[in-house]
């Protein structure tokens, strides 16, 4: 049976982050552009964005 109106997908997915690995909610994570499928959390995103830009 069915429940109509509620989607499996939703804010209740959660995405490992590829960089540091842990789990967390999509709403959370972003998707890297360059490669899709594969999600990075704030923190590291941020991490990421500031060793960038020191190069
Ligand atoms: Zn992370």
């Amino acid at each position: 049976m069915r429940l109509p109106g509620r989607r499996l997908v939703g804010t209740d997915e959660i995405r490992s982050c590829g960089c540091c690995g842990r789990d967390l909610p999509v709403t959370a994570v972003h998707e890297l552009g360059a490669t899709p499928g594969v999600y990075i959390c704030r923190r590291c995103g941020l991490w990421a964005a500031t060793r960038i830009g020191r190069r």
